[in-house]
């Protein structure tokens, strides 16, 4: 099943309702950054959540969340547009910690630190609204909990948040990745906040739903019990990164002379490697050759 998000609601509830499906995205990430089980699910709920916040984005809109951590991981950078494609990394894929209870140790690679949330404009748009940035501590290092406290506290939209990543024991494939973010806009009575938070309590976890064949529709019909869930819009997600030969050239060439010189002198090129989603870049001899400024005296 091709990734999707949903933003939905409830007719005549003022709730806002985000549900996806992210098991292709997360698995490329993770296969390409190599992580291991508890890094993946770390990386994993953080795409996951990150795409589903720029969700409420449009246009050449941009969410970016990092987690600024103590644990073995080192730290956690997610990216997500208006168009669906989402990139990220962790700073070191190999960390690990020991199981709780059988399950991954996501808040024991995480650790402590901070949650940054950046709302960014992009730079192709004429409107001079500032971007929104949000921080607050890490309490949970679970990323789910994380979330919600931050939208809590930070958006102050009473959020419940559920993330979620299935990998596979023998062979540490990402077998399902997704979730949903159920959020209670001003003016929710205190019942109908109650009444949704119990169901969501008593829901299957994503992953369970995911493994079993079901859309983001189809996780908030079945989190939200019989409630009539309306779809206000679907995007498709996508593991897509900026990068190219080209953005690599521009920043060669903002390189003081002096240093292309010696790449040129070295007389073997580059191997430019991008960090968020691994991809590699030869760079010839003949490639430094023609960014070095023409030094003829005039
Ligand atoms: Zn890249």
């Amino acid at each position: 099943m091709t990734d999707r998000v949903i933003y939905a609601t409830i007719p005549g509830l003022d709730v806002r309702l985000l549900s996806s499906v992210t098991t292709d995205l997360v698995a490329e990430a993770c296969a390409r950054h190599r992580t291991t089980p508890a890094a993946s699910a770390a990386l994993g709920r953080t795409l996951t959540g990150t795409g589903l916040l720029a969700m409420t984005q449009k246009g050449h809109e941009r969410t970016t969340v990092q987690f600024v951590c103590d644990g073995p991981i080192g730290g956690i950078v997610a990216v997500a547009d208006a168009r669906g494609d989402v990139r990220g990394y962790v700073r070191n894929p190999t960390a690990d910690a020991e199981p709780v209870n059988g399950k991954l140790n996501v808040a024991g690679v995480v650790g402590g630190g901070t949650m940054h949330v950046g709302r960014e404009l992009g730079a192709d748009i004429g409107t001079n609204r500032e971007p929104y940035n949000g921080i607050v501590e890490i309490t949970s290092g679970e990323i789910g909990l994380d979330f919600a406290y931050y939208l809590t506290v930070s958006e102050q939209i009473p959020s419940g948040v559920s993330l979620g990543v299935f990998v596979h024991n023998a062979t540490n494939r990402v077998l399902a990745a997704g979730g949903f973010i159920i959020q209670l806009m001003p003016g929710t009575s205190r019942d109908i906040e109650e009444d949704l938070t119990a169901r969501v309590a008593a829901a299957p976890h994503a992953t369970e739903m995911i493994l079993q064949g079901a859309s983001p529709l189809e996780m908030l019909q079945t989190a939200l019990g019989n409630l009539d869930v309306e779809v206000l819009e679907e995007r498709v997600l996508q593991f897509a990164c900026n990068c190219s030969r080209e953005r690599f050239l521009d920043k060669l060439a903002a390189l003081p002379r002096a240093d292309l010189e010696e790449m040129v002198a070295d007389g073997t090129g580059e191997l430019l490697t991008c960090h968020v989603c691994t991809a590699s870049y030869t760079v010839t001899i003949e490639d430094l050759r023609a960014l070095l400024p023409d030094e003829r005296v005039h």
